[in-house]
């Protein structure tokens, strides 16, 4: 990588601002896909346990960690405590069985991956009745105090959600003993995330935009286009010689938020790296906002949560 940046969370630890993706990552693949990448210069990966695909990434790690001069503490390393996962007595066993995949001692970040909770059942990702999400009320603030145990005993050195909304994170910050140092959410310039820009800023947090090249590959498209075809980013692109990728990575970068691109291939993997050696202008950031409609690549109704208690999307975001 030619360079990177840095964002300082709450809680003194540092994060690199660009990282890799790994959703939809097949296993067979994604091994190849991390080597690649750390050798390239990436040092903040984001995974989860809903991915499917950590043991895979473990692999990786291990074999980058022992063959490359790489040592453990430079990666910054992420996993999501999944929904199912919520009780406060499951939350401990989750994150040590991602620990455990990822062959790691530590996690850099462990986040909430929604406010959402559903019901353990051994096995499935997705529990379902009737073709109904068995759907459970725990309640974040209690499955985030579990996770603030996990910082305690040394598990994990971060703690953060994502899919939150602003009243959610507003209740969990006043209740919580340790601030969440992160919220992860979709951004990019048909999601601009307004209200929890401003609010996260507000409170010191960092961000961190989730499929920023709006996610071509998500199965859940519900008429988004993709952004890497839209006029506007390919007209900035050309006026830059970079590409549509690259100006939709920048687009975050530049406003101080994380980004996490998935790629699993070797030339987007490098190319996405390249966006530290230019800056859009003030016009360009203004007309790259003017493109928010709203619209998703992930906007988990589709997954049946849409009238979950928690359901983060239909308040004030
Ligand atoms: P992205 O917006 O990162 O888009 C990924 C797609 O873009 C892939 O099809 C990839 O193909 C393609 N791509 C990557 N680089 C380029 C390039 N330079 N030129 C052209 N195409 C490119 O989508 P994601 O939804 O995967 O979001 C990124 C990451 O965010 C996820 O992988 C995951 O880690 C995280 N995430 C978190 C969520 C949450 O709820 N917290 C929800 C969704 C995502 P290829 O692989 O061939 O390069």
């Amino acid at each position: 990588m030619a360079s990177t940046t840095f964002l300082t969370l709450p809680s003194g630890k540092r994060m690199p601002q660009l990282g890799l993706g790994t959703w939809l990552s097949p296993p067979g693949i994604v091994q190849g896909a991390i080597e690649f990448a750390i050798k390239n210069g990436y040092r903040h990966i984001d995974c989860a346990y809903l991915y499917e695909n950590e043991q895979a990434i473990g692999e990786g790690f291990a074999k980058v960690l022992k063959e490359c001069p790489v040592k453990r503490d430079e990666l910054f390393i992420t996993s999501k405590l999944w929904n199912a996962y919520h009780a406060p007595e499951d939350v401990k066993p989750a994150c040590m069985e991602s620990m455990k995949m990822l062959q790691l001692d530590y996690l850099d970040l462990y986040l909430m991956h929604s406010p959402m909770s559903i019901k353990n059942v051994k096995g499935e990702l997705m529990p379902q009745k009737d073709g109904k999400i068995l759907q459970t009320d725990v309640d974040y603030v209690d499955t985030w105090k579990a996770m603030e145990k996990l910082v305690d005993e040394g598990l994990v050195k971060s703690i953060g959600v994502a899919n939150f909304n602003k009243c959610q994170l507003e209740r969990l910050i006043s209740a919580a003993r340790i601030k969440p140092d992160v919220l992860q959410v979709e951004r990019h310039p048909f999601q601009t995330q307004k209200t929890l820009v401003a609010f996260t800023k507000s409170k010191g947090m960092a961000m961190t935009a989730y499929s920023p090249l709006t996610s071509p590959e998500s199965p859940f498209l519900s008429g988004l286009k993709n952004g890497m075809e839209e006029p506007v980013v390919k007209e900035i692109a050309k006026k830059h010689g970079k590409s549509p990728a690259q100006i939709l990575i920048r687009f975050n970068i530049q406003c101080g938020i994380a980004t996490i691109p998935k790629s699993q291939t070797p030339a987007h993997i490098i190319e996405n790296t390249k966006v530290f050696d230019f800056c859009l202008t003030d016009e360009e950031m203004k007309k790259l906002e003017s493109l928010h409609c709203g619209a998703r690549a992930v906007p988990w109704d589709l997954l049946g949560l849409g009238t979950h208690k928690h359901y983060p999307f239909s308040k004030d975001e």
